[in-house]
């Protein structure tokens, strides 16, 4: 469920109207609604409420915005951060660095000291290499560092090739078959603290059996190090949770994949750790944009051509991602159409062959479920500057990102004297 619905035929984030968010800071632009966020972030905790103090860590790179990190963190939750810039901003945003995860395959010498001096919750050691270097760092700095390590449980995550990372071939975690050698090796470092293990298959699942036979791989991988003489006392099961990008899939709902956590690891006796993203914030955020105008072409659909593009929302491009596309004012009639960006790529397009709302020039429509791994993807590519971000609050909004013009960017760049 979000708050992004119709009132009097106009579309609106929680009480808001959009045209008022467009007429106030332009198009293209992000609008994430707080009690979408907060209304997720609760949904989620609750569907765990079986477990023993579970620790839920937002996955950061999902929607790094720090008002976003905010409303988070007044709802309880911690962060899972996969780089020193992330870590920085769970930080700013007030987070506890004993509720930080720090998960990654190519963690920094400096990003590792960091984490360290910052006190964090936990490292995910992602190879024996790594905890090595963390060792060696935590002994020269007198510092313990907790960890699990991430494992890879070679399980088929059923997701786009891209977002899948728990298959042997996958960069991610340490095989299976060697995690008991690797754990031993690292139990015996003095500088870390190991205390379990954890997982993340991939991202966007859509059925829960991939995530049960994944935890089930970890919870006989859990009794086997104990029978090794390791104490165990944490377990990382990741994120991953899909979420319906078109009106009427369904998905599996964060109640069914609680009570298969809770069935799952019923006896391991250990603290359990999630850092669910896409299910927090995908469908609490939109992105707002206008057409520029449409255009025939041939016989087929016409191609509405609307001022956000690839660089905005790159998930279509990227990944093949579908976003439902809607009029802010429909108006009842439907046409078939190509929606594109315009940048200077084929790859720049929304959607081809799509039954929308019928989209003139100059008018408001939204792509949705624009709130995970939207912004945050951004780029300037063709020079278009940066999107911003609003928060809305009930009938109030605020900017949280400001628009990056082209120039801004520009700016940093030097042409050196000797041209
Ligand atoms: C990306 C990622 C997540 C979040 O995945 P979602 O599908 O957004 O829930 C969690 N943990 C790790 C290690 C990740 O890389």
């Amino acid at each position: 469920m979000d708050h992004f619905e119709l009132r009097d035929g106009i579309l609106h984030a929680e009480d808001v109207p959009l045209p008022a968010i467009a007429e106030a800071v332009g198009t293209p632009v992000y609008v994430y609604s707080r009690a979408t966020l907060v209304r997720h972030a609760r949904v989620f905790r609750e569907a765990l409420s079986a477990l023993d103090k579970p620790h839920v860590a937002f996955a950061v790179k999902a929607n790094p915005n720090l008002a976003v990190l905010s409303v988070l963190r007044q709802e309880g939750y911690g962060a899972d951060v996969v780089s020193g810039g992330e870590l920085t901003r769970a930080l700013a945003a007030g987070m506890a660095p004993a509720d930080v995860v720090f998960s990654g395959v190519g963690k920094t010498h400096d990003e590792l000291v960091q984490a360290l001096e910052a006190g964090i919750g936990q490292f995910n050691i992602e190879s024996e290499e790594e905890g090595y270097e963390l060792a060696a760092i935590a002994r020269r700095m007198g510092r313990q560092a907790a960890c699990a390590l991430r494992v890879n449980p070679d399980v088929d995550a059923r997701t786009h090739e891209k977002i899948s990372t728990g298959k042997r071939e996958n960069k991610f975690g340490v095989p299976l078959d060697r995690t008991g050698a690797v754990y031993a090796a690292l139990d015996r470092e003095e500088g870390l603290q190991m205390r379990g293990v954890a997982v993340h298959i991939g991202s966007q699942l859509g059925d829960l059996e991939p995530l049960e036979s994944a935890f089930s791989k970890l919870g006989a991988l859990i009794a086997e190090l104990r029978g090794q003489g390791h104490t165990i006392t944490h377990a990382d099961l990741g994120g991953g949770l899909g979420v319906p990008y078109k009106a009427g899939e369904s998905m599996p709902s964060p109640a069914q994949y609680g009570a298969m956590v809770a069935r799952v690891t019923r006896d391991w006796g250990v603290q359990l750790t999630f850092e669910p993203g896409r299910i927090i914030a995908g469908n609490a955020g939109i992105l707002l944009t206008r057409v520029i105008r449409t255009k025939r072409s041939g016989n087929g659909p016409p191609f509405v051509i609307v001022d956000a593009a690839m660089n905005d929302l790159a998930r279509p491009a990227m990944y093949g991602a579908w976003h439902d596309i809607e009029a802010v004012a429909p108006s009842g009639e439907k046409t078939m159409a190509h929606v594109v960006g315009p940048i200077c790529e084929t790859g720049d397009t929304f959607a081809m062959d799509r039954k929308t709302d019928t989209l003139s020039a100059g008018d408001l429509a939204v792509f949705r479920t624009a709130g995970a791994y939207g912004a945050t993807m951004a780029s300037s590519y063709n020079s278009r500057g940066f999107v911003p971000e609003v928060l809305v609050d009930g009938d109030r909004f605020a900017v949280v990102a400001d628009r990056i013009p082209a120039d801004t960017i520009m700016n940093v760049e030097r042409v050196p004297d000797w041209l």
